[in-house]
Order: C-alpha cells, then sequence, then structure tokens
C-alpha cells in the first residue's frame, strides 16, 4: 500500500527530471514531460489503472467502478513547474490522487463511478506563457489562437506538439462530454501561510481568486528638482506614491490582496521632478464583488489624489478572470475527509489567492479543492517548498475519506 513517505518518495522522483541542473524546472512538451508522465503512468498501472497519454499531452490513469463505463470522477493536478520551482507544487495532488485509487482498489471498494487520475501537462504556462493549457484541452475550451504562441527559443506551440508525438488536430479529443463526468477533486500544497499560523494540516477551498491587473499612469509636470518650489509642483511620483499606500490599506481593509509590482518614473532624472509614473496592479480576492469594490475604492482615492495635486490619472485593464466558486456539494465531501481523519467538526475554509487546474476543468463539471499545509511560512514557486510526512499522511486519509464520502452521497 503507497504511505505518505512512498508519496514523499515519489515526489523527491519526479524532481530529478529537470532541463535545469540546479533547482527544478519542467515544462510543457518537453522530455522531462515525456518522462514524468511515463513514469506517473507506471504508478497509476502498479495501482490498477488502464493509462494512456491523452490528446494534449496529459497522462492519465482510469479506475473502472462497479461496472465498466460509469461516469467518472476526476482526480488529478499538475506535473509541470516554474522555473526553480519546488517539487511539492501540483505533483503533490497527482501522486496522492494515484495512491487514493491505490486503496480504493486494495480494498475492493464497489464504488458508483469510475476515477480518471488526470496529471496535467501544462498548468503553470511556464513555456508558452499562457496557463491552464493541459486542463483547458480536457475542459474542452481549447483555443486555436493558442497554436501561434511560441516559447523563447522561437518554438510555436504546433511544433511543439508534432515534436512531442502528439497531432494538433486531434486536441479535441482530450475534452470530456460534461455529461460522462461527475465532478473534479483536487489537492494541492497552500503556497501561503494560513494554516501554518492556524497551526493546522488541512482547509476546504472555498474559491479561487481572480485576478484583475491594471497598467496604471499618473500624469503630471517634469521640472528642475532646484527650481521648481514645492507649491508649484505637480510631482507624479509623490501622487502615484500615495496611491501605491491606499492600495494596500483598501484591499487589507476588505480582506482583498493587492499588489504593486512594478513601478518606473519618467523621465527618471536624479535632479528632475517625475512627470510620469507607469505602474502595475495585480488585485485579488475571494469573490468578484469583494475585488471589484476595492478597485473602485482605489479609483476615488487616485481621483482625489489628483484633484489635490493637479495630476491626471489613467487606468488600462490588462489581464481580467472571474473567480470560480466551489460546488457547495463537492466542498461538503471535501470537509467530511477532513472531519473523519482530524475529527475537527468545523475545518479551515480557505479561498485560494492562486490559479489551479480547477479554474479550467470548472467550465466542464463541478469541482472541489483540499489543500495542504506547506511549511516556512507557506513558501512555494521556490525551492524551499516543503511539506510534511505528518501532513501528508493526514492529506492521504482524508483524501480517501473524501472520495468515499462522494461515493456514498452519490449513490444515495
Ligand atoms: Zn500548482
Amino acid at each position: 500500500m503507497i504511505d505518505a513517505k512512498t508519496i514523499l518518495n515519489r515526489c523527491d522522483a519526479l524532481a530529478n527530471q529537470s532541463s535545469t541542473r540546479t533547482g527544478i524546472e519542467r515544462v510543457y512538451l518537453s522530455p522531462e514531460h515525456a518522462a514524468v508522465n511515463l513514469q506517473a503512468g507506471h504508478w497509476m498501472q502498479e495501482a490498477g489503472m488502464t493509462t494512456w497519454m491523452d490528446a494534449a499531452g496529459n497522462q492519465r490513469g482510469r479506475l473502472e467502478g462497479a461496472t465498466p463505463g460509469l461516469p467518472t470522477l476526476l482526480l488529478g493536478s499538475h506535473l509541470d513547474t516554474v522555473p526553480n520551482a519546488g517539487r511539492f507544487d501540483g505533483i503533490l495532488g497527482v501522486m496522492l490522487a494515484i495512491a487514493v485509487v491505490d486503496r480504493l482498489r486494495e480494498s475492493d471498494a464497489t464504488l458508483p463511478f469510475a476515477i480518471d487520475v488526470l496529471a496535467f501537462g501544462d498548468e503553470e504556462g511556464t513555456r508558452f506563457g499562457t496557463a491552464l493549457l493541459g486542463s483547458r484541452a480536457v475542459a474542452g475550451t481549447w483555443d486555436d489562437q493558442w497554436w501561434t504562441l511560441a516559447d523563447k527559443s522561437g518554438t510555436t506551440l504546433r511544433e511543439a506538439f508534432v515534436e512531442f508525438g502528439l497531432d494538433p488536430a486531434k486536441v479535441g479529443d482530450a475534452a470530456y462530454r460534461s455529461d460522462d463526468v461527475v465532478g473534479y477533486l483536487e489537492a494541492h500544497i497552500e503556497q501561503g501561510p494560513y494554516l501554518e499560523e492556524a497551526d493546522l494540516p488541512l482547509a476546504v477551498v472555498s474559491s479561487i481568486a481572480g485576478a484583475r491587473r491594471f497598467a496604471l499612469t499618473m500624469t503630471g509636470e517634469a521640472g528642475h528638482a532646484g527650481g521648481v518650489p514645492f507649491h508649484r509642483r505637480h510631482d507624479a511620483l509623490a501622487g502615484a506614491s500615495e496611491v501605491v499606500l491606499a492600495v494596500e490599506q483598501l484591499a487589507r481593509e476588505a480582506g482583498a490582496i493587492a499588489t504593486v509590482g512594478r513601478l518606473q518614473a519618467f523621465p527618471g532624472g536624479v535632479n528632475v521632478i517625475p512627470g510620469r509614473v507607469e505602474f502595475s496592479l495585480d488585485l485579488r480576492a475571494e469573490t468578484d464583488d469583494v475585488r471589484d469594490a476595492v478597485w473602485a475604492q482605489i479609483q476615488d482615492v487616485a481621483a482625489e489624489i489628483c484633484t489635490r495635486r493637479g495630476l491626471a490619472f489613467a487606468d488600462e485593464q490588462t489581464h481580467g478572470a472571474p473567480a470560480v466558486v466551489a460546488a457547495p456539494h463537492l466542498r461538503d465531501v471535501i470537509r467530511a475527509g477532513i472531519t473523519a481523519t482530524t475529527g475537527e467538526p468545523d475545518p479551515m475554509v480557505l479561498f485560494s489567492k492562486a490559479g489551479h487546474d480547477a479554474m479550467a476543468v470548472a467550465d466542464l463539471t463541478d469541482w472541489a479543492m483540499l489543500f495542504i499545509r506547506n511549511g516556512r511560512g507557506g513558501i512555494s514557486h521556490h525551492p524551499d517548498e516543503t511539506v510534511t510526512e505528518a501532513d501528508v499522511a493526514v492529506a492521504l486519509d482524508a483524501f480517501e475519506a473524501a472520495v468515499r464520502a462522494y461515493a456514498a452521497t452519490y449513490a444515495a
């Protein structure tokens, strides 16, 4: 039987499949991708699954239910990484899913649905700049405009498909029909500090925040740093700085998350008053309503700053995605799995600030997620990403209990 130690050993083994010698980097349709598919497929077979690689390069394994051909519960996560990655983001979820199937088969559970384990080939978007390609293919939301996306060496997505042995014309075959699936469950490290701060191993995910990103510009008047007195200045950077602090305060008060990650002053001379500042904003919250209300407040504050300082503020949205909300009945299933394992009657609920495959699968079917504590303040997308064997053990028990809880309610 697969235990937590085995799962951690498997995460270590997959971490060796990297295109870089220092740190882990494993991108979509690369030789390393092929290698981890092969390895994961082998473990799926050991767990009693029939296996195949789908038309988008995702590795899949299937365990039939009580009778062959029943509608299917999907369990999955991703095997690709960001540059200089940790070894658990995505990978742990796939290893847990395989272990759950192994346990169900060993116990001769008769399930009212089949289970497909999905090891997605692209979640991070590291190679082609567009994320969730694997899960979007599965969800049937593949966009043919992506074929001309190119990686940094100029190879297009279409060429990469062919090099990987896939037929671009057949990518639609990777999609399920929504009538054939009964839901999607994903286990994933939290990638944040909340579980660690609460001293808890597991949480139920309520939603995945949809980010809005903006290119912001504050325009004032450039002038001589010595010659222009304060009362005549229209300093774009001083005004933008007020906006930056307001962004932090307003988001904090609303329970949202906001970041100004880039800021540049023009003309950028040490003895020139900044006449223009270009800066970015990334804004996320549990619901779109909360997020959009914070954005409206930010705009109000920016307008007030402009009036007071004689500046002009402009904004352009560069990215927008809606929050996706977990299905209540599958949230209950995850909650039941945690309660059955930890005895905690009211498990912690978190919304995800990071994107996940579930966002794409949400277009196909109902979904829910289990979050697992990762230590060191929840550091992720970093080689220091870590989980404990004890937490993996309770996560495995809870994920299995969740699938069994769903089987019980689905059959009823
Ligand atoms: Zn991930």
